[in-house]
């Protein structure tokens, strides 16, 4: 549908207006783990979609800010949740003194400014809003504004970019396989060992001695998947339980507040976590 010249809102507000884009101005601290440094250059040089697939606090969200300051691009990032519309990512007119003006949503502004567009969680959002990439997936690389009478070519610079946590997943909310083989996919975990520690002891400020033990303690934690726990001890919450050891609660105390407690409220598996806690820390 195009909008009469009559009908067209008297003025846009400006990509940014709504301070959708972030500009990470210093090198945010991310530790490569393996390839996906070289497979994200590669994909964006080509500008093929991308899926960061893997568990939550895995370093996802460090990554792509990551990125996002190596390749000199501008970030815009939105959660997804299950209320979020197709709308809410192209954009919506509003009336602002009496005048009706036409504000992009965070897609569109990422697509006009070449930015780079993180869908975090994108399996939260309902089916008909993941539909409305679909055209800025493939090399058309369009975002039709039906409302505003637009079809958007997107930026050259634009690159779009969502994360997947498999866990999640159950029936009514997986990706549907057209969606999914839209993105070249970069698979994220918990980090091996020694790079975990050093993570942990760079961003919490923790002795080296004690960032392994909060490893070793997330390691012995990761092993109760099996037993039921659906979110394992992330390397986010190690970072935390970190924070709260530097300043100096005590360490026991700090992983029950920032590891337990965040995991699980069933009763047996929080006592597991407890007594694991109990172990690595005596
Ligand atoms: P996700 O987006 O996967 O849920 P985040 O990117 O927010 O997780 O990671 C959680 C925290 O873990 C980060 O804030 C950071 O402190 C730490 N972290 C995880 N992996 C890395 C990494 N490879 N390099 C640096 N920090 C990391």
């Amino acid at each position: 549908m195009q909008l009469a010249d009559a009908q067209r809102p008297r003025r846009s507000l400006q990509p940014d207006q709504a301070g959708l884009l972030e500009f990470p101005a210093e090198e945010p601290f991310y530790l490569p783990i393996g390839q996906e440094v070289t497979i994200f250059e590669a994909a964006y040089q080509r500008r093929l979609p991308v899926m960061l697939k893997g568990p939550t606090g895995c370093g996802k969200t460090r990554f792509i800010r990551y990125m996002a300051w190596r390749l000199h691009r501008p970030l815009v990032t939105v959660a997804c949740h299950d209320d979020l519309s197709a709308n809410d990512l192209t954009g919506r007119f509003l009336v602002r003194g009496g005048e009706t003006v036409w504000q992009d949503g965070p897609l569109t502004a990422a697509a006009r400014a070449g930015a780079i567009c993180y869908l975090d969680e994108v399996v939260e959002a309902r089916q008909d809003t993941v539909v409305a990439i679909h055209p800025l997936t493939d090399d058309r690389r369009i975002l039709p504004l039906e409302k505003l009478g637009e079809l958007l070519q997107a930026h050259p610079s634009f690159h779009l970019v969502v994360s997947y946590n498999p866990s999640y997943q159950h029936l009514m909310k997986d990706l549907k396989p057209s969606t999914r083989q839209r993105f070249v996919t970069i698979g994220f975990d918990f980090p091996p060992r020694d790079l975990e520690t050093e993570i942990v002891c760079r961003e919490s400020g923790v002795e080296r001695a004690m960032a392994a033990t909060l490893v070793k303690l997330a390691e012995r934690v990761r092993l109760l998947r099996d037993r039921g726990l659906v979110e394992v001890a992330s390397t986010r919450l190690l970072v935390h339980a970190g924070h709260l050891i530097a300043v100096g609660v005590e360490p026991r105390h700090a992983c029950e507040a920032a590891i337990a407690g965040p995991l699980s409220d069933d009763p047996d598996l929080l006592a597991a976590v407890m007594e694991l806690i109990a172990v690595v820390l005596p």
